[in-house]
């Protein structure tokens, strides 16, 4: 009877205890990654759509070299080789149509909040973003869903450098705080991107990043840009990185 009733408690005291570790624990990224967002269907060339316009935002960095697509939710050729570049790169088979692997693939990458795995909006909006809290010059949901656009960017560019680590020394910065207000970074396009400090090795992040749909870049040989690659989402290309080679 009394051992029952011990055999009882420690059961019960197991199911809490494997309760709290469910509840409190890290969930799968994968699950993590559709609470984010969701696709329904599988995804081709000449649909259109805000999931079209999602997926676009996640494999923006993959289109090629030199080709900045644009997020306008229609799935025409760029969006066929982003999402090439992407399979490829994931090991997945590259026939250019989204569907469950690609999406489960995504949904690995992506955090429960919408930031890419190795990212965060922490990083991106600290000290002149002040974490995102700044009632600045730009509506803050604009400024997020830039900030989102180009860590994805970032993302697929530190994948491209063999998953080496990529620090960001500045994103989002208020216009109040910005020496440069109105620029790239006060609309949350930009990131500031240091991976191992010196010259030679910002030179490699900023060649790559001309395969990762950069739009502004600038790095070494431009100026007040030695120490870090600057690398935004603006439409169209701006590129200069004189002591890396990079004129345009
Ligand atoms: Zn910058």
């Amino acid at each position: 009877m009394r051992s029952s009733r011990y055999v009882r408690i420690l059961l019960t005291l197991t199911l809490v205890l494997a309760g709290a570790v469910v509840t409190v624990g890290p969930a799968a990224p994968g699950a993590q990654g559709a609470t984010c967002y969701t696709w329904y269907r599988t995804l081709r060339p000449g649909m259109t759509g805000s999931d079209v316009a999602e997926l676009q935002i996640r494999v923006a960095g993959w289109a090629g070299y030199g080709v900045n697509i644009a997020i306008d939710g229609s799935y025409g050729s760029l969006t066929t080789e982003a999402v090439r570049g992407f399979q490829r790169a994931y090991g997945l088979n590259p026939d250019g149509v989204a569907g469950s692997l690609t999406f489960s693939k995504i949904y690995s990458l992506q955090k429960a909040d919408c930031s890419p795995l190795h990212f965060s909006w922490t990083e991106v909006s600290n000290n002149c973003g002040r974490g995102l809290n700044s009632n600045g010059s730009v509506p803050l949901a604009e400024v997020k869903e830039n900030l989102k656009r180009v860590m994805w960017r970032a993302e697929a560019l530190r994948h491209q450098l063999g998953d080496t680590p990529i620090t960001v020394t500045s994103g989002f910065r208020d216009k109040a705080c910005d020496g440069y207000p109105y620029g790239q970074h006060t609309y949350g396009k930009a990131l500031d991107l240091v991976r191992v400090q010196s010259i030679a090795d910002l030179c490699v992040v900023a060649r790559q990043a001309r395969s990762a749909g950069a739009g502004g870049l600038f790095g070494p040989g431009y100026p007040d840009h030695n120490d870090h690659v600057h690398f935004d989402i603006r439409a169209g290309r701006v590129w200069s990185a004189p002591t890396c080679g990079i004129t345009s």
